[in-house]
Formats: C-alpha cells, sequence, structure tokens
C-alpha cells in the first residue's frame, strides 16, 4: 500500500464542493474521488490505494481494468455499439444463448435485456402481471428484501422507511416473513407470484431458512404461482455457483440478473423458463438502450472469463478462506461469518458496523455496512491469497480501531459515574 498521505488541498476542497453541489442529495456524502482502478485495487485522487473488497457493489466481478473487460468494450465500440431493438446482433444473440445455458433454462427459456437491477425487476412484475391476469394480482415478496427504487420495485422491496415519502405504493403487493409457515398461511389461487433473493444481500447476507426455495417451488406449483428469483446479487457466479438458486436444485420460473454479468457495465436481464417464456408477446415491454451490442457484448465477455477463469471454483475457495481466516482474527467484535462464496455478511457483536467502515476507510480498505451490525464482503471473483492476506492485516487493524475506541468509550463513561 501507498503511505501517500490524503492532504486536504484545493483539489480535494474542490471535488467534495462540487459533489455537494451539483449531485442528487439522495446519497449520502461520497467517501473518496477515486481516479484509477486495477485489478482488486482503485487509487484516489491523492494517489493513495484502497484494496476493494465491495466491489462497486458485487459489480466488478473481474476487479477493475481487466484486459477482457476493456478488450470487449474497446473492440465493440469500435465495431457496432448500438441499434435498437428493431434488429438483432451477433453479441446480443450469444450472450442470451449463453445466460440460457448458464441458468439452464432448456431450450424453451428466453431472456429480455434492461440496463440496471431495477429493470429487470420490473420486468419480472409484468411478467407476473401477464401471468395472473386481471383475477391473479398477489405478488408476494419478503421482509427484509430489496428489490430496487423505481415504483414497482420499491413495492416489492419490503422496507417502510425506504417507501414512506412515495406513497402510495403499486398495488398488490404483500410483504411476508422469510419461512416456510408464512409463505403456506399465505398462498392461495389468488398469488400471481412469489418473488425471493436467495440470500438477502441489502439485508445483511442473510439466507433463507434451509429448505425454504425447495417448498416455495412446491407452494408456488402448487397454486399456481410463478417463482422468482432475484439473482441480482447472488448471480454471474458469486456464490460459487452461476446462480444461487442452483445451489438448492430447483428450477424456477424465472430470474432476475444484473450488477456483476456486466463486470461494470451497466447491464440487467430476466430468463425465463419453460411456459413462462411464452407470456410476454409483441408490444407489452421494451427499453431503448436493453440489450445493446455493447452491453452485450462486455457480458458476454464478463461471463466467458468467469467460466474459462474457473472463478465460481475461486469464489467457493476464497469465501472458504477468508470465512476461516475472519473468525480467526478472534476479534471482540465478530460475532461470526454468514453468507456463501464471495457474498459474506460479517456479523458484529455491537452495532458499530459504520465506525468499521471508516476504519477500513483510513486503513486503505473498501467494506460496506448494509445494516448496523453487519460489514459486506463482496470482493472481486479474482481475488488471490495476496488480497487474502492483505484483506486479513486490513481488517485486523479496523475491527482493533473500533474495538479500542469502544473501550476508551467505556472508560470514559465509567469515569462520569453513567451506568452502561
Ligand atoms: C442491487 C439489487 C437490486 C437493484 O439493482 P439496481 O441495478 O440498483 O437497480 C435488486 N435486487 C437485488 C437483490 C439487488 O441486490
Amino acid at each position: 500500500m501507498s503511505d501517500a498521505p490524503v492532504l486536504p488541498g484545493d483539489d480535494s476542497a474542490s471535488w467534495q464542493e462540487d459533489a455537494g453541489r451539483d449531485l442528487v442529495r439522495s446519497f449520502g456524502e461520497r467517501m473518496a474521488l477515486f481516479v484509477r482502478g486495477e485489478g482488486s485495487y482503485v487509487w484516489d485522487d491523492g494517489g493513495r490505494r484502497h484494496l476493494d473488497f465491495l466491489a462497486g457493489i458485487a459489480v466488478d466481478a473481474l476487479g477493475h481494468a481487466h484486459p477482457a473487460f476493456v478488450d470487449a468494450v474497446s473492440r465493440q465500440a469500435a465495431t457496432l455499439a448500438h441499434v435498437s431493438n428493431y434488429f438483432a446482433t451477433p453479441p446480443q444473440l450469444a450472450l442470451a444463448a449463453r445466460l440460457k445455458r448458464l441458468a439452464g433454462t432448456g431450450p424453451s427459456g428466453r431472456v429480455y435485456f434492461g440496463n440496471s437491477g431495477a429493470e429487470a425487476n420490473e420486468a419480472a412484475f409484468k411478467l407476473a402481471r401477464l401471468h395472473g391476469g386481471p383475477d391473479r394480482t398477489r405478488i408476494l415478496t419478503l421482509h427484509g428484501g430489496f428489490h430496487g427504487r423505481t415504483m414497482g420495485t420499491l413495492a416489492m422491496t419490503a422496507k417502510p422507511a425506504l417507501q414512506a415519502d412515495f406513497l402510495p405504493m403499486v398495488p398488490g403487493v404483500e410483504h411476508i416473513p422469510a419461512t416456510v409457515a408464512a409463505l403456506e398461511a399465505a398462498m392461495d389461487d389468488r398469488v400471481a407470484a412469489l418473488v425471493v433473493e436467495p440470500i438477502q444481500g441489502e439485508a445483511g447476507v442473510v439466507e433463507l431458512p434451509e429448505g425454504y426455495l425447495q417448498a416455495a417451488r412446491e407452494l408456488t406449483t402448487r397454486h399456481g404461482a410463478l417463482l422468482i428469483v432475484d439473482e441480482i446479487q447472488t448471480g454471474a457466479g458469486r456464490t460459487g455457483e452461476w446462480f444461487a438458486f442452483q445451489h438448492a436444485g430447483i428450477t424456477p420460473d424465472a430470474i432476475t440478473v444484473a450488477k456483476g454479468i456486466g463486470g461494470g457495465f451497466p447491464i440487467g436481464a430476466l430468463i425465463t423458463f419453460g411456459a413462462a417464456s411464452d407470456l410476454f408477446y409483441p408490444g407489452t415491454h421494451g427499453s431503448t438502450f436493453g440489450g445493446n451490442a455493447l452491453g452485450t457484448a462486455v457480458a458476454g465477455a464478463v461471463l466467458a472469463e468467469i467460466e474459462d477463469a474457473g472463478l465460481l471454483d475461486n469464489a467457493r475457495r476464497r469465501g472458504e478462506q477468508l470465512r476461516a481466516e475472519i473468525c480467526g482474527i478472534g476479534s471482540p467484535l465478530v460475532a461470526g461469518v454468514r453468507g456463501q462464496g464471495l457474498l459474506l455478511g460479517v456479523a458484529l457483536r455491537h452495532p458499530v458496523a459504520k465506525a468499521v467502515v471508516a476504519a477500513a476507510q483510513e486503513h486503505g480498505l473498501i467494506v460496506n455496512a448494509p445494516n448496523d451490525d453487519t460489514i459486506r464482503l463482496v470482493p472481486p471473483l479474482t481475488i488471490g491469497d495476496t488480497e487474502v492476506g492483505e484483506f486479513v492485516e486490513l481488517f485486523t487493524a479496523s475491527l482493533a480501531t473500533v474495538a479500542s475506541s469502544l473501550l476508551l468509550e467505556d472508560a470514559a463513561t465509567a469515569a462520569k459515574g453513567v451506568p452502561a
């Protein structure tokens, strides 16, 4: 790591001013100005190197500036970028075929391309409406789930705090606890679809109860509802399978993907299986940018590299290695590690996740806090021994910084005679 200090000179003052004045206020204050990336590292405007274990929120599957990514963007930009959905292009057809193969749809599967996770889930919402028609309008999603920020996907996102300013929500969506019993109680013949994440990333890397997806498959089939799996965070090899539903050995009616499949290029998709593939018909959905030659060429190259470099296996192995290493740190702050492959949540014993993120930032490590007591780790799928070793060193230091500040605070509180 570079030891170059970050000096609050004119430049850094001005980018923070620019950001504060010009960017939408729906995000918090930006933590740094990043100017360059390579592999698992990014460099800020002060020349300081940071180890990136957030990877743009599970997006940069190959890390930064990977040759396969750079080559695909450059070549396709110089060949043909966009022609609209009045026409097909070779990279689009190749990516659709690849996604069908990786998802295991068989010949009857189909792919709808959008440009983000929310767009993929909006397409899934419309798929559910097409399936249900006017009499089967209930759409079930799970407590703690996250499906996006657009109006349809916000309705699917069971977070009252995110919805409060934007009521009324799109009707028909109901949120249920993530238990088989709750699903059994909620299911009837008016349910059009159940939409679930195999692991709830935004909720703090929370896994479904054992056997949930199998039970969900059985119950949705019995009641004629679609089972739609939101693989936006879990897909593209992150959990050690191409898609996390594959660990459960079920066949869903549809999955949604985005984040990692483009490796940093904005692209999302809805992949349908079997009869669900016949629901959309001409005129029922579309997107100007969706599935353009540039985006599909890049996603195709990213998925090919994940496959050729054996990154599913790497995600599995590095995930296990990280889990063991984190438990081995022996920090009094760490309660355990949740998740699968390289989608990990470090559970903290105290609600100090934001302090840990800030300490990590000081130490040159990028991680994030999906809630007050979880640190989420979603590094590039390409990480090796070097990155794991460096992570352990920096994370140990970050935890120690926060642990010691907690003890100091405790001592100060005790000194003032305030009961703990
Ligand atoms: C990130 C995410 C989304 C939303 O994707 P955007 O590209 O931000 O619209 C939806 N579902 C899940 C599970 C996600 O992790």
